[in-house]
């Protein structure tokens, strides 16, 4: 049976479901996303994410045009006509269908897309063995130009980043922001251990608000670790005693290497292991 992908309240065979090539989405990047995962077919933080997905619309004058409650419902209606237990969502919503010109009021109403299908998390392997990444010279959006808060459909900056960290063997890469901190990878958050305390950038150092950084900031804090948002630099990173990233798709993953620096041992730490298992528990019980 084809996967069925639902448009503005249709549910599509996948080959079947389209939008114009006018659509400022594709003409422009216009428009805002959301990842999301279920895991035994309930749906993760739904409402922190459809939270975002709103404020990023707000932020670029996107009316959407659904209630929350009905979009919650036309995802869990969506996974279930597609017998999803364990899977990932996505959640596009386009400006909608216009002139070549920029002017979005020439579009006519905004294509609400839900996609669910399977995720392909990276290799087992990296969970236990963990990632060496790279940081890149694509610099992170500057948040008084286009807010890293806002998931737009534009990820050309993030693109251009993890091409950099693909042309160098890396399947993930580390993002400065303008002022030369720390900001975070290109699909993923980072954190940094240091003498027991955890720490990752604030919003204010320019990044995506992770739904999954906050999970493991609140599971950190429940075990009494102490967890700060602090701006940081390489130099931290190099010197951390370990280093994760946390993101939907990739949820906690450790890194152990960057720029050819050894974090740590450069093996997952005890910390990390302990987050992860924790994470673990709450999305698997
Ligand atoms: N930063 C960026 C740039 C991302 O694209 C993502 C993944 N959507 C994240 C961080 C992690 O966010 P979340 O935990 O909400 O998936």
């Amino acid at each position: 049976m084809a996967l069925k992908v639902f448009i503005n309240g249709t549910l599509f065979d996948k080959d079947e479901a389209r939008v114009s090539v006018y659509d400022h989405g594709l003409l422009y990047g216009d428009g805002v996303f959301e990842g999301i995962r279920s895991y035994g077919g309930e749906v993760f933080r739904l409402d922190e994410h459809l939270d975002r997905l709103w404020d990023s619309a707000k932020a670029i004058w996107l009316t959407i045009p659904m209630t929350k409650a009905d979009l919650a419902q036309a995802i869990r209606d969506t996974l279930r006509a597609n017998g999803i237990q364990d899977g990932y969502i996505r959640v596009v919503v386009t400006r909608g269908a216009g002139t070549l010109g920029l002017d979005p009021n020439r579009c006519s109403h905004p294509q609400v897309i839900i996609i669910t299908d399977h995720i392909a998390l990276y290799p087992d392997e990296l969970y236990e063995k963990g990632l060496e990444i790279i940081t890149v010279s694509t610099v992170r959006n500057h948040p008084a130009a286009l807010s890293p808060r806002v998931k737009s459909l534009n990820y050309l900056n993030n693109i251009l980043a993890k091409i950099e960290g693909l042309q160098a063997g890396c399947i993930e890469a580390l993002m400065l922001n303008h002022k030369g901190e720390v900001a975070e990878c290109t699909g993923d958050n980072i954190f940094l251990i240091r003498g027991g305390r955890l720490s990752t950038p604030p919003n204010e150092a320019g990044i995506l608000e992770g739904i999954t950084r906050q999970v493991v900031i609140d599971l950190a804090r429940e075990a009494g670790i102490d967890v700060r948002e602090v701006p940081l630099t390489k130099h931290d990173v190099y010197i951390a005693d370990e280093c994760f990233l946390t993101g939907t798709a990739a949820e906690v993953v450790p890194v152990v290497k960057v720029d050819s620096r050894a974090i740590g041992p450069g093996a997952p730490g005890p910390i990390t292991r302990d987050l992860m298992k924790r994470f673990k528990a709450v999305t698997r019980g």
